[in-house]
Formats: C-alpha cells, sequence, structure tokens
C-alpha cells in the first residue's frame, strides 16, 4: 500500500509527458515505387514546415485495400502515381472540377474520412512554365497521349494556349486531341509541323535510357522552346539537343517540385518551401548528369 503511495507521489512530482501531437502521415501509392524521389522532397518540406509526420512510399499490389488503408489509418494525404491516376477515382468519394476534366487523379485529401481526388500535375505544368511562356495565344505540340500529355492540355487550353497531338498509338492520341480541340498527327510528323512549343510528355529519354530521343535533332529547329516532363536525369537527350540548336529549354524539374508543392498546400493549407525542394531533388540528381 505504502510503494503505491510512494508511486503515486513519485508521479506527481514528475508528471508523465501527455500524448504526442497527432501525427500528420502521408503516401505515395504507385507501382513501382522505388525510383521516386518524392519521399526524399516530402518529407524535407515537412521537416522544414514542422510538420510532425512523414510521407511514404508504397508499391501498391491491390489498389482497393490502399485506398481503404488511407481510412483506416487517417493517413492524411496521398500521392498517386503510374499506373493508378485513373483507376484510383472509383473509390474516391469525390473528383474536383479540375482532376475531373483532366481525367486523372494525382493527389488524395483525406478530410475526416472523406477522400476527394485531385490534380496538381497540369498546376505543376502551368506554373514551370513560368514567366518564359505566355500560354494564351501559343501552339504546343505535345508528343504523348498519356497521364502527363492529359494534365499538359488541359492546362494549356485553360489558359488559352492550343494543342496539337502525336502519339505513338494512333487511337489515344486522336481520343485526347478530340477532347482537348486540337488535330492528331503520328509521330513521323514532328519535323514537318511549326509551333511555339514542343513537348515531350513520354517517358522516352527517362533513366535509364538517357540516350534515347523522342524526336530527331534537326526537327528540333521548328519550335522556339523545348520542354520535357521527364525530371530524370535533369538534362534528358531531347533537351540536350534542343541547347544545341539554341532552343529555349525547360525541364521537368519544375513541374516536379511545383506539383508536390500544390499537393503539400491541399493537405496542410500551408506554403511549402519551394526553394528547399527545388535544391533536394536537384542535389540527389546532379551527381548522374552527364
Ligand atoms: P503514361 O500515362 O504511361 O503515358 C506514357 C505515354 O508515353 C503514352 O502516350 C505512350 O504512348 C508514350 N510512350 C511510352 N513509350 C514510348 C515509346 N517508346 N515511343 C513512343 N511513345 C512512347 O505515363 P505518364 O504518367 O503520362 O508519364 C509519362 C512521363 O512523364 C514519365 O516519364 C513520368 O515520369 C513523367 N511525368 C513527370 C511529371 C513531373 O512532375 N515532372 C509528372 C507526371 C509525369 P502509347 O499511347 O502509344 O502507349
Amino acid at each position: 500500500m505504502r510503494e503505491i503511495e510512494q508511486l503515486l507521489r513519485r508521479r506527481e512530482r514528475h508528471p508523465q509527458p501527455g500524448p504526442p501531437p497527432q501525427a500528420a502521415n502521408f503516401v505515395l501509392l504507385g507501382n513501382p515505387v522505388g525510383h521516386s524521389l518524392s519521399p526524399l522532397m516530402h518529407n524535407k518540406a515537412l521537416q522544414a514546415m514542422q510538420i510532425a509526420g512523414s510521407y511514404t512510399a508504397f508499391c501498391v499490389s491491390d489498389l482497393a485495400a490502399a485506398v481503404a488503408g488511407i481510412r483506416g489509418l487517417n493517413i492524411r494525404g496521398a500521392s498517386v502515381t503510374i499506373p493508378f491516376k485513373t483507376a484510383v477515382m472509383e473509390y474516391l468519394d469525390e473528383i474536383d472540377a479540375d482532376a475531373a476534366a483532366v481525367g486523372a487523379v494525382n493527389t488524395i485529401v483525406n478530410d475526416r474520412g472523406r477522400l476527394t481526388g485531385c490534380n496538381t500535375d497540369w498546376l505543376g505544368f502551368i506554373q514551370a512554365l513560368g514567366d518564359k511562356i505566355d500560354v494564351a495565344g501559343k501552339t504546343f505540340v505535345i508528343i504523348g497521349a498519356g497521364g502527363a500529355a492529359r494534365a499538359a492540355a488541359f492546362g494549356i487550353r485553360k489558359m488559352g494556349g492550343t494543342v496539337i497531338i502525336l502519339n505513338r498509338t494512333e487511337a489515344k492520341g486522336k481520343a485526347l486531341a478530340r477532347e482537348f480541340d486540337g488535330p492528331f498527327y503520328p509521330l513521323t510528323a514532328v519535323g514537318k509541323i511549326k509551333a511555339d512549343v514542343l513537348i515531350n510528355t513520354t517517358s522516352v529519354g527517362m533513366y535509364p535510357n538517357i540516350h534515347q530521343s523522342p524526336v530527331a535533332q534537326a526537327a528540333l529547329a521548328h519550335y522556339e522552346t523545348v520542354v520535357d516532363v521527364i525530371y530524370n536525369p535533369l538534362a534528358t537527350r531531347l533537351l540536350r539537343d534542343a541547347a544545341a540548336e539554341r532552343r529555349r529549354t525547360i525541364s521537368g524539374l519544375e513541374m516536379f517540385v511545383r506539383q508536390g508543392a500544390a499537393q503539400l498546400k491541399l493537405w496542410t493549407g500551408k506554403d511549402a518551401p519551394l526553394a528547399l525542394m527545388r535544391e533536394t531533388v536537384r542535389e540527389r540528381l546532379a551527381p548522374y548528369e552527364m
């Protein structure tokens, strides 16, 4: 009895710390995810924003179960990547208007169990063009017709530009062109068209195939600016060829950083540390540059 009283008195003198503040945890759902730099970038940002919690990548084998896990584990937000950006939509409670128009979700916001699908890729893409390109009235040739192409086409149309779609698979390219009011041509037309901007949204040239380019160097003279949404490597073969042709170039790094910053804003309501995120990714990739 006396031992218990002593223990209680000791506890009064040395109160136990209260429960830790609720951590805000975030996940990336994709397959594969091993190559992703999102965990590195987001964890650095969360630390700088003084948000207790972490961002973890999961290689998903069962998408429905993974989305249920977001609710069950009270995960605050999720990024979604290849190959789930469209498939995930059916498991969410709501799709916001922009994501519905893009036709892809790269961000999930969990508001007390209610999951909303959003898309920050299009915003990241437009912000990456920044003050280098005034989109309104310009013509953009987009190579590819997947998720990144959809995000770029949506952003360009929203900002008053026009699109021309070139794709390997005709049916997919034609469908995208129809949706965003532009013509479709096969990939071979790239050297015959003249436009303000050429954008590569295919994975051709991405690590480890860093010597590949979706466009022959001579064709690049037809475009004032060449954009690659690939950020690994930072300087793709396409961008190096474009620089050799004295074209203006924009790499996928800025789009990657901006879409990530927009996700953090949706999840936390706070502005993300853009410069830190940019440097974190650049530092990781720079040693591998040619
Ligand atoms: P996706 O939905 O799988 O689409 C890939 C597109 O590339 C398809 O149109 C496909 O053509 C085309 N393609 C693939 N291999 C090709 C080849 N060998 N020759 C010609 N065309 C080929 O992928 P995604 O989500 O759009 O991603 C594409 C790239 O964008 C990836 O490298 C990804 O990392 C990058 N990305 C970057 C950011 C960023 O923030 N910087 C954001 C999103 C994506 P078919 O239709 O004929 O199959």
